[in-house]
């Protein structure tokens, strides 16, 4: 999953901060902030784009509710993520949330059984840790990130759109190649030409995991002016823009 910046609270023109008496008109603002992608899963979004509450604002007894209007806990999400995600309490030190850590580190998109679907896992030991990899099972569990819907009335079409971003990503390598071998290959039109075909695609993760090894691609992919929003400091220029953890002062967790 992609991470994504903390934003500041919009402003109007003369600097006043904006203040909604509704919590769907943050939609725009957070469009301008983040794109039209569902955060959880990275799916692009053309309608039923739903400003979600990061903290349920009607949480279980004994939990805390979060604002319900508060810029700082509002979102964009899909139908299915926001409805997977329902009241559930919500804690950062029990989920991977994609404003507190680099939410691309601990998951893995990957085929399903169905190999028409493809669904999020959580990256095996030893590439994280145990309770890493429990952190992100429990975040899979939350958002139903590896849910396949079989019913006749689908609605859940993520594993789909994954599927379909996965050949996305391997004909953009087929063409990646092919360029860099010609001889008027120009480096900075065909990375940002891949950046724009990733912010059409979305799921960013199987973006940055197929061009890991290529600075200038994840340069662009991970560029705020071609795809709004991305947490820059999850990646590290000095390593060729390779992600990096988020929280480095938390020995025990530093994704
Ligand atoms: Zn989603």
């Amino acid at each position: 999953m992609r991470p994504l910046n903390k934003g500041n609270t919009p402003t109007d023109a003369t600097g006043n901060v904006i203040a909604p008496t509704d919590y769907k008109n943050w939609r725009k603002a957070l469009i301008e902030r983040i794109g039209y992608y569902c955060v959880y899963c990275n799916q692009p979004l053309s309608h039923s784009l739903q400003v979600e509450h990061v903290v349920p604002k009607n949480p279980p007894p004994g939990y805390t509710a979060g604002d319900p209007i508060a810029w700082s806990n509002m979102l964009l999400a899909c139908g299915p993520c926001n409805n997977a995600k329902s009241n559930n309490p919500v804690d950062a030190n029990i989920y991977y949330l994609p404003e507190e850590h680099n939410t691309h580190l601990p998951f893995s998109i990957v085929l399903s059984i169905n190999p028409d679907h493809a669904i999020v896992a959580a990256k095996a030991v030893p590439d994280v840790l145990a309770a890493q990899q429990q952190k992100a099972e429990d975040t899979i569990d939350l958002l139903e990130l590896d849910n396949i819907d079989e019913r006749p009335a689908i609605v859940d079409i993520r594993s789909l759109k994954r599927k379909a971003a996965m050949l996305s990503v391997q004909s953009a390598r087929q063409v990646y190649d092919m360029a860099v071998a010609s001889p008027t290959y120009n480096a900075n039109v065909v990375a940002t030409d891949i950046a724009r075909r990733a912010a059409d695609s979305g799921f960013f993760s199987l973006w940055y995991e197929e061009f890991m090894n290529e600075p200038l691609v994840m340069e662009r992919l991970t560029d705020n002016t071609i795809i709004q929003g991305t947490a820059t400091n999850c990646f590290d220029p000095a390593n060729g823009y390779k992600p990096i953890p988020r929280n480095p002062a938390n020995i025990a967790d530093p994704i």
